[in-house]
C-alpha cells in the first residue's frame, strides 16, 4: 500500500487538554476548562461544561500508515537486519521499498512529492519500523528524509524546494546532517567550519564528526560560521545553513567504528575548499541556528518514537522467551523476578508513548510542544534502552548470542539516549525551561 494523501484526521488527538499547562506550555494562554460530563458523574458540576475531547486512539489514517509500514517491513525480517548488523552494507533494498511506495516523503508538503501528513503519522511510521526488528538499523536509514529537511521545507525558496525535494522523496538521493564538530560538542555557537563568501558563491573548510550516512549521501545540510563567534548578538548568531552537494572531491568521510548500527554509518567528515553556489544557502545567512532549532522538537519526537518501537521489539521477544524456556520445572516467565521488570518495562514504554504523542499533537496543531517533545526523548530513550537491558536479562545466556537479536537491540538502544542530544542536557532544559531554575551551563 502507497503511502495515504493528507487527510482530515491528520493530527492525533490524544490531549484535548484544554487546561493551561503552566509549568510546560509556557506563551499558551489560559483557556476554560469545558467537560462534557456523563449524568452519573455531573453531579455538583457547575454550569461550566461544554465539550471535552479527550481520544487516546490512533486515527483511522495513522492506523492504515501503521498497517502499510508493518507489511513493508515484514518483508525484511529479523536475520536480514543480523546480517547487516554484521557486514555495515547499508539496508538499500529496505530504503528503496519505503521510496518505491512514497513513505521518504511522508512529512513533505505534495507540492514537493510528498504526502504532507504530520509528525504524529510520521511517528507511527518510525516507531513501527523500529518495532518490526528493523530497531535503528532500519529507523536511521531513513529517519534524515523523515524530518531532517524541515529546515529546507520551511525556509528554502520555492526554487530550492522544487530543486531539492523531489529526489530525496524518490529516494534518488541521500542526504546527511552535519552539525556536530569535535571541538565543539553539544556547545553549537562554538562550531567551527566555517563558509566564506566569494561572489556568488561560498568555500567551506572545517570538520564535522558523527555525521550519520555521508558515506552513501549525495547532499549534505550542514551548519557552518559565516561571522565570528563575537559578533552577534548572541553566541548562535553569525551560523549559516547550506544544502549542497557531497562532493567527495572536496569532502573525505572517514567511517567511525561503532557499538552498534553498523548497517548506517557515521563518521568524521574533513571538508576542505568545498565550493558551493550562494543558491545552496538556506534562508538568510547567520540565521542557521534558528532553522534548525525549528527542527529539533519534531526530531526528538521521532527519535522516542524509534526509541520505544526498539524497546518493544526487545519486551516482544523477552516475554515470548520466559514463556518458552524451562528451567527448575517451569517457564522462567512464571516467576515474578522475570515478570515484574517486564510488566515494569511495558509500563514505561507504554507511558513514553503518551508522552510522544501528546508532543506531535501539539507540535502537529501549532502549540509549544518544547517540553513534551524533550520528556518524551528522555522517556522513550530510557525506557527503550531498559526494555533491550531487561531483554538481555531475560534470555540469560542467550541473550548474549547474537542468535537472539537482543543483544543488537541493546546496543542499539543506546544511541536514542546520546544523539541528538543528551538526557543531561534535556534534564537542564526542563529545570530552566519548565521549572524556572537558574541556568547550569
Ligand atoms: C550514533 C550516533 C549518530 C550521530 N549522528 C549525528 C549526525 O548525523 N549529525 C550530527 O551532527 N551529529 C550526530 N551525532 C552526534 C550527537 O548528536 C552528539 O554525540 C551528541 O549531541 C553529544 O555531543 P558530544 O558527543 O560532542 O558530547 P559532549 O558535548 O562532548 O558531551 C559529553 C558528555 O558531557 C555531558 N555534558 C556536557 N555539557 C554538560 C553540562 N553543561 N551539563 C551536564 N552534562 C554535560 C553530555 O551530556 C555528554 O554526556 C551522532 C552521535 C551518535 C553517537
Amino acid at each position: 500500500m502507497a503511502v495515504p494523501a493528507r487527510s482530515r484526521h491528520g493530527a492525533v488527538r490524544l490531549g484535548g487538554i484544554a487546561r493551561q499547562q503552566r509549568e510546560q506550555d509556557v506563551g499558551i494562554k489560559r483557556r476554560r476548562v469545558s467537560l462534557r460530563l456523563d449524568p452519573r458523574y455531573a453531579r455538583g458540576a457547575g454550569d461550566d461544561c461544554g465539550a471535552s475531547t479527550i481520544d487516546f486512539a490512533l486515527t483511522d489514517l495513522q492506523q492504515s500508515v501503521r498497517a502499510a509500514i508493518e507489511k513493508i517491513c515484514a518483508r525484511f525480517d529479523d536475520d536480514y537486519w543480523r546480517k547487516r548488523d554484521g557486514d555495515g552494507k547499508f539496508p538499500d533494498a529496505f530504503h528503496g521499498a519505503l521510496a518505491a511506495d512514497g513513505w521518504l516523503g511522508i512529512c513533505v508538503p505534495e507540492a514537493y512529492g510528498g504526502s504532507g501528513l504530520g509528525i504524529a503519522e510520521a511517528a507511527v511510521m518510525m516507531g513501527a519500523i523500529a518495532q518490526s526488528g528493523a530497531g535503528f538499523s532500519g529507523a536511521s536509514a531513513v529517519h534524515m528524509n523523515i524530518f531532517g529537511l524541515n529546515p529546507v521545507v520551511v525556509y528554502g525558496s520555492d526554487e530550492q524546494k522544487r530543486r531539492m525535494l523531489p529526489p530525496i522523496v524518490a529516494g534518488k538521493e541521500k542526504a546527511c546532517f552535519a552539525v556536530t564538530e569535535p571541538n565543539a560538542g553539544l556547545e553549537t555557537a562554538k562550531l567551527q567550519t566555517r563558509a566564506e563568501r566569494r561572489g556568488d558563491r561560498y568555500v567551506i573548510s572545517g570538520a564535522k564528526i558523527w555525521t550519520t550516512t555521508a558515506q552513501v549521501a549525495d547532499r549534505m545540510l550542514i551548519l557552518t560560521r559565516t561571522a565570528p563567534l563575537e559578533a552577534g548578538r548572541k553566541p548562535t548568531d553569525g551560523l549559516t545553513l547550506f544544502f549542497t552537494a557531497l562532493d567527495r572531491r572536496y569532502v573525505e568521510v572517514r567511517e567511525i567504528e561503532k557499538m552498534g548500527r553498523k548497517a548506517v554509518d557515521s563518521n568524521q567528515v574533513f571538508i576542505d575548499g568545498l565550493d558551493v553556489p550562494a543558491d545552496d544557502r538556506i534562508g538568510a545567512e547567520g540565521r542557521g541556528f534558528d532553522y534548525i532549532l525549528d527542527g529539533f522538537n519534531p526530531e526528538r519526537i521521532l527519535v522516542a518514537a524509534e526509541a520505544i518501537g526498539l524497546g518493544r521489539a526487545a519486551l516482544q521477544r523477552a516475554a515470548a522467551y520466559a514463556k518458552e524456556r524451562t528451567v527448575f520445572g517451569r517457564p522462567i516467565g512464571q516467576n515474578q523476578a522475570i515478570q515484574h521488570p517486564l510488566a515494569e518495562c511495558w509500563m514505561e514504554l507504554e507511558a513514553a508513548e503518551l508522552m510522544a504523542f501528546k508532543a506531535a499533537w501539539q507540535y502537529d496543531n501549532g502549540m509549544p510542544c518544547g517540553p513534551a517533545a524533550n520528556a518524551a526523548k528522555y522517556l522513550g530513550a530510557e525506557a527503550g534502552f531498559k526494555a533491550c537491558q531487561t531483554a538481555i536479562m531475560t534470555h540469560g545466556g542467550y541473550g548474549y548470542a547474537k542468535e537472539f537479536h537482543v543483544e543488537r537491540y541493546f546496543r542499539e538502544s543506546m544511541i536514542p539516549r546520546i544523539a541528538p542530544v543528551t538526557p543531561h542536557l534535556i534534564l537542564c532544559f526542563i529545570a530552566e525551561r519548565v521549572l524556572g531554575l537558574p541556568k547550569s551551563y
